[in-house]
């Protein structure tokens, strides 16, 4: 069997794009979603269950259909949740919310397009001869599909260190993956951890310790030594940037942004501004200028763009203030083990100086890596068949403004669309569920008008 649409991963964009096509499509439309995860439609941000684990943004931003912005909000209160929709709630309802949204609407089943959920990964894929594209699995099936939605999000990032040498003892204390919360078990009330990376990852990882029961010293280690601020419990109205007037370069745009936000009470106010532009002012950009942002701006882009909630905030910084976390810029060069622990050898940043720091543990939380394709097997071979291709700057997959892939010399009959950050390149501010959902819906409304026509009974 050819099904219409194969979408293949099962975080929040597939489940976003599977619940539009369950709204566009008629109903002889065949459906199958190919996702690794055991929850589907969670993906690493929505799978944790620590209420402390909270979303980053409002309640009243994060409805998985931007044209019923309160769906999420109304949610809350079926389930007797009493926040507003400035409040921020837990990843884990979230994860539910999005769960039972998919339910609804698959009980509708005699009035909806067919959908199989497989479960399994997809490791490669070939051009059948009538033009679909086939997908290979692990399990050695293989399912085709004529529309294809690559929604595999980007992986996460491996440590900056080779650590084959040491001996399993120690390798058994540095946690890749965090998530995996198992790991917490191990740790000691007083033990030494040492976080690499200091976003919201680490943020994360630091209360759930706390809630563990760890009371021992943790140093953060991240190359510019920045942490995610706060959002306000009272923001202030956004201001209205105009996109039309700020130069074409980065630094014109931050001379001008500078300025605005000095003539308003809160610079959150012009971030605000900034962010239901950010896409416009990505595109006006040249390309030297977007690879200069993502050199010199991007860390501290990321600090005052992806904040956390206000009491997140006032649970992580008495841990700064009190000197049980502290924050070292500087850059990994090595590990080593020592007596049952580990040394960790950094440059501090701006200097030639390098200093070590011993500790029980060390953390990944280098976070979202945004390695473009080179993460999954799977776009990696896509690649090399010539079904899509490198965006310039290595964000992830070159796709157009509708989102569908440019292949290379080779061109598949069937198309192929990238929906979340994979898209990077193309829209830059693609890795949050407000633009998410606005594109899943974009997608989704394509793919209906094509089968719209080749479906016509
Ligand atoms: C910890 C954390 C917290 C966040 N909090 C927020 C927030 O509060 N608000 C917000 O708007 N955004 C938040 N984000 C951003 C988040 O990235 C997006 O909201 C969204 O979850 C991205 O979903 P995705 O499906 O694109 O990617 P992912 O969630 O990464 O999902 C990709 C999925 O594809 C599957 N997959 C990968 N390869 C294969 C394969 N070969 N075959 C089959 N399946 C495969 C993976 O298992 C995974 O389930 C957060 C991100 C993280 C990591």
């Amino acid at each position: 069997m050819i099904y219409d649409v194969l979408v293949v991963g099962s975080g929040f964009s597939a489940i976003a794009v599977t619940c539009n096509l369950l709204e566009l499509l008629p109903r002889e439309a065949r459906v199958a979603v190919i996702g690794d995860d055991p929850g589907f439609g969670r993906g690493t941000a929505y799978r944790s269950e620590l209420y402390l684990h909270r979303l980053n943004v409002p309640a009243g931003r994060m409805s998985l259909f931007a044209d019923r912005p309160n769906d999420f909000s109304e949610w809350l209160k079926t389930r007797n949740i009493p926040l507003s929709t400035g409040d921020f709630a837990s990843r884990s309802d979230y994860g539910l919310y999005l769960r039972d949204n998919l339910a609804s609407l698959l009980r509708k089943r005699n009035e909806r397009c067919g959908v199989d959920f497989i479960r399994a990964k997809a490791t490669g894929c070939v051009e059948q001869y009538n033009g679909s594209l086939a997908f290979q699995l692990h399990n050695g099936d293989q399912i085709a599909g004529r529309n294809i939605i690559v929604c595999l999000g980007v992986g996460s990032a491996d440590l900056p260190i080779d650590t084959s040498a040491l001996p399993a003892s120690a390798k058994s204390r540095i946690v890749e993956n965090p998530w995996r919360l198992s790991w917490m078990n191990r740790v000691g009330r007083q033990d030494h951890v040492c976080i690499l990376g200091s976003g919201l990852t680490m943020i994360d990882q630091v209360l759930s310790l706390r809630t563990h029961g760890h009371r021992g010293p943790i140093i953060v280690l991240s190359r510019r030594g920045l942490a995610p601020l706060p959002h306000l419990a009272q923001p202030a109205p956004a201001v209205k940037v105009d996109v039309d007037s700020l130069p074409p370069s980065i630094s014109g745009i931050l001379r001008q942004l500078r300025r605005q936000a000095a003539s308003v009470l809160d610079w959150r106010s012009v971030m605000d501004g900034l962010r239901p532009v950010t896409q416009k002012l990505w595109k006006k950009l040249p390309l030297a200028e977007r690879s200069r942002f993502l050199r010199h701006a991007l860390p501290w882009w990321n600090i005052h763009r992806h904040r956390v909630a206000p009491d997140v905030f006032a649970m992580f910084d008495p841990l700064v203030k009190d000197g049980t976390l502290r924050i070292q810029a500087g850059y990994i060069k090595d590990v080593s083990a020592s007596d049952g622990d580990l040394v960790i050898r950094y440059r501090k940043r701006g200097t030639p100086v390098e200093e070590d720091v011993q500790c029980r543990w060390l953390i990944n939380c280098t976070g979202m890596e945004r390695a473009g394709i080179k993460h999954s097997p799977l776009l990696k071979e896509m690649a090399a068949q010539q079904f899509i291709t490198a965006d310039p700057l290595g964000l992830g997959v070159q796709v157009d403004d509708q989102s569908r892939a440019a292949g290379g010399a080779r061109t598949s009959r069937a198309e192929i669309f990238v929906v979340g950050a994979l898209a990077a390149g193309q829209f830059w501010e693609i890795t949050a569920v407000p633009d998410i959902r606005v594109q899943a819906r974009q997608v989704a409304e394509t793919v209906a008008q094509k089968l719209a026509t080749s479906l016509d009974p």
